[in-house]
Formats: C-alpha cells, structure tokens, sequence
C-alpha cells in the first residue's frame, strides 16, 4: 500500500509533463483569445454547496462525493466539478456588480467516486469556463466553439458536438410530468438504476446506455418538441450562430447532463477513439444556479472539458508534440577539474538564459560524455586541466561533431547566442 497510490489515482510522470504543459499552454493562449481570465478556487467546498446546485438526485451527489468532517465538524466536500465553485466565488465577491459578462476559466484536480478504468479516475483534471451575465445566444456559441478550438488545437480533428436544449423549469417540469406518463407501465421492465431515476429525475432515463432501457424509450415524446416559445427560439438562435461560424453539430434530444443546474443549452463532444468513455467534454448554460444558492439571478453558461481524456485522445490519433530539450548543454570534467568548478560554469550559463547540467555522481569522463548524449544535450563543456590553465574549455556541437577552444569568460555569452540561434 505504502507504494501505490489510492485507486483511481495517477501520478504524472516527468516523462508525460510535457503532454500536460502544452496542453496548458494552448488553453491558456485561447482563453486570451477569447477574453476569458483565470480563476482558482480551493479545492474543497462545503458540502452543501454540491448538494444545492449539483441537485441531490444525480449521481455525482448520491454517489460520487468524497465528503468528510474537518476537525470542526464541518461537512467539507471536494470538488466534484468546477462550475459550482464558481458560481460561489462570483456571489461571494459580488462579481456581478463588475461589468458583464465576466468570463473566466479554471484548470485544476475534480474528485469523483467513481468505479475507475480507462479514461475514468477518482482525481482527474478539467479545464473549464463559465460565463455569467447574460442570456445572449451567440455568447452560447462562442462557449461551445471555444470548446472545438480547444480540441483543434491540440491536433484532435475527429470529434462530434452533440447540442440539444433541456428547456427551463417551466417547459421542464411540464415534460417531466408527461414522460412520466409514457413510462409508468413499463416501469418494472427499466434497470435498477432508471427504475430509481423514475420519480427523482427521469429525464435521465433518456440516456441511460443499457440497451434494455434505450428499447423502452424509443419512442416517447422528446423535450425538444415540446418546449416553451422562449426556450424554443433561444435554441433556435443558438444553432443559427453555430451555422454562422460553419460549425458542425448534431442535435442530440436525449442529451440531458447529469447535473440539474442546467436549462436551455446542453451540449457534450464524443470522440470516436475513446471507448466506452468517449465524451471528451460537455457544458450548458445554468440560469437559475445563482438564483439555488442564494444569488441574484444571474444567467450563465459554461463547459467542463477532461485533460486526461484529450491526453488519451491525442495519444490514439498519434499526435506528437513540438520537440522541447531540458538540457542545453552539458559541462563535464577531465582530469582534475573539480565538480566545484563545473557547478560555477553551469550557474554562469544559466544566468545567461542556456538551459546546462553536469554530472553529479563522479562518472568517468567517457561515462559523462554518455549521459550528455542521453540527455540529447546539443552542446558539450569539456573543463580540462591544460584548457582551464589557459582560461579556456572545450566547446563541442554534438550534432556536427565539430570542436573548438573557447575563452571562459566568453562562453556563457557565446552559448546564449547560439543556443537562442538554433531555437529559431
Ligand atoms: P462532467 O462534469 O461529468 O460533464 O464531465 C466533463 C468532462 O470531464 C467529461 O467529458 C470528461 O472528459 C471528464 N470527466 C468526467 N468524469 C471523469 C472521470 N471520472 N475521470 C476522468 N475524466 C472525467
């Protein structure tokens, strides 16, 4: 136990940082773009902060939470998603007296109680935004496409958006009632876990995966077709600013998210080369959360997209990343040159911006030679006693194998030129 980390759990590795860092890098650069600011909230939060605006019937809360009392008896949760914590940040900063919409993203670990496999895990990572302060549809479009330039940018080509509308309270409730109906005599036919949804939340039923249940639902009367005039031309408006941009989606009406805070907007993208995980991130539009835990009532809309999933994604469409060097150059010693002596070269070449190492465990000069190689250093330091008498080093290009003495006091200064030079 003492060696493994707690199930569902993962360690990025140095070997697969990179992945994770240009997968920051781009979602940062367009969230500029886009004119979204960071915010981080912590990672814990009353429970019953989950319990209001998750909705207390849906699966994240009745079975997903990792919930404990502090030593202050207080009921603490953490985070299962990001839009909730959020949502509390803008209420208790007042930041809907700020100009509007304010439109913020958040990276950073959601913790789910979930059976963990491929694609699925107890800790994963979300990049996600919300937006508050207005209804406006096309700010609808702009969320989701800011979602697909996401996806684009890391190289994945191959996904589809799924749209539908959940309707409002109003239109939603009036639904609920009828599929109730519908589904009453077949009641007994569902799997426990629709049978369970029946009275709590059986919209979800519409998209239960067990094949059973599908059958059962083939053919009732869809939300979609039965929403009220506002929700109706909301949607409407919302896929003419999708058509506008060319995006491509699919309108999928049994597409309900499994958190209750959402109304009008639900959208998810799926990708086809992930399995039984496939949604790759999802979002809709939440006016009335602010309203559930004691807000004004402000509208808003967001997404929640998996970095672990988009990994996965960009691993099976064999995506590469640009090619990135730790180490620049590589100091070693001949002779009796002293490992006090090389640390000063190395600190002097970092000053100067270049990216050095040396070796620490007294290897033979062959053997550091090897490492550098290792370290697919681009240049190599050779500190000698006859070069060092002369104030100078040795200064080897590992590409071309060529060789030169150089001056010390100009080899930091030489090395950033050069360094900087083969990076263009
Ligand atoms: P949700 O908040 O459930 O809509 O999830 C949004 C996205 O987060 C999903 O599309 C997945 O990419 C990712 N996600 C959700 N749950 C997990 C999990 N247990 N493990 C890994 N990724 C997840």
């Amino acid at each position: 136990m003492l060696t493994k980390a707690p199930r569902g759990t993962r360690d990025i590795l140095p070997s697969e940082v990179e992945q994770w860092q240009f997968f920051e890098e781009k979602v940062r650069e367009l969230c500029r773009l886009f004119g979204y600011a960071e915010i981080r909230t912590p990672v814990f939060e009353h429970t019953e902060l989950f319990l209001r605006s998750v909705g207390e019937v849906t699966d994240i809360v009745a079975k997903e939470m990792y919930t404990f009392t502090d030593r202050g008896d207080r009921s603490l949760t953490l985070r299962p998603e990001g839009t909730a914590p959020v949502a509390r940040a803008f209420l208790e900063h007042k930041l809907y007296g700020e100009a509007q919409p304010l439109k913020v993203y958040y990276i950073g670990p959601m913790f789910r109680y979930d059976r963990p496999q491929a694609g699925r895990y107890r800790q994963f990572h979300q990049f996600g935004v919300e937006v508050f302060g207005t209804k406006e549809p096309s700010l609808d479009a702009e969320v989701i496409t800011l979602s697909l330039y996401v996806f684009r940018a890391l190289g994945l080509e191959e996904f589809t958006l799924q749209l539908n509308s959940v309707g409002c309270p109003h239109c939603r409730d009036e639904y609920r009632s009828c599929l109730q109906e519908e589904l009453h005599e077949k009641l007994n036919r569902f799997c426990p876990d629709c049978a369970g949804r029946f009275h709590k939340n059986p919209l979800r039923i519409l998209d239960c995966k067990q094949e059973s249940c599908q059958e059962l639902t083939a053919n009732v009367s869809l939300l979609l077709d039965k929403l009220c005039g506002d929700c109706a031309e909301h949607f409407a408006a919302v896929r003419e600013s999708l058509d506008v941009l060319g995006e491509p989606y699919v309108v999928n009406p049994r597409l309900v998210r499994g958190l209750d805070y959402y109304s009008k907007t639900a959208f998810e993208i799926v990708s086809p080369v992930l399995g039984a995980q496939s949604s790759l991130g999802g979002g809709g539009r939440y006016d009335h959360l602010l309203a559930t835990i004691g807000g004004p009532d402000v509208p808003g809309i967001g997404f929640g997209i998996g970095i672990e999933r988009v990994l996965l994604a960009r691993a099976a469409a064999g995506s590469s990343l640009p090619e990135s060097k730790l180490t620049d150059v590589f100091v070693v010693t001949a002779g009796n040159v002293s490992a006090a002596e090389a640390l000063r070269v190395v600190i002097a070449l970092r000053r100067q911006g270049v990216a050095a190492d040396k070796d620490y465990l007294g290897r033979s000069l062959k053997a550091q030679l090897k490492f550098a190689d290792k370290k697919q250093a681009r240049y190599v330091v050779i500190l000698g006693d006859e070069e060092m008498k002369r104030d100078q080093a040795v200064l080897r290009d590992m590409q071309t194998g060529g060789q030169e003495d150089v001056a010390l006091t100009e080899l930091a200064s030489m090395l950033a030129g050069l360094v900087k030079g083969a990076k263009r």
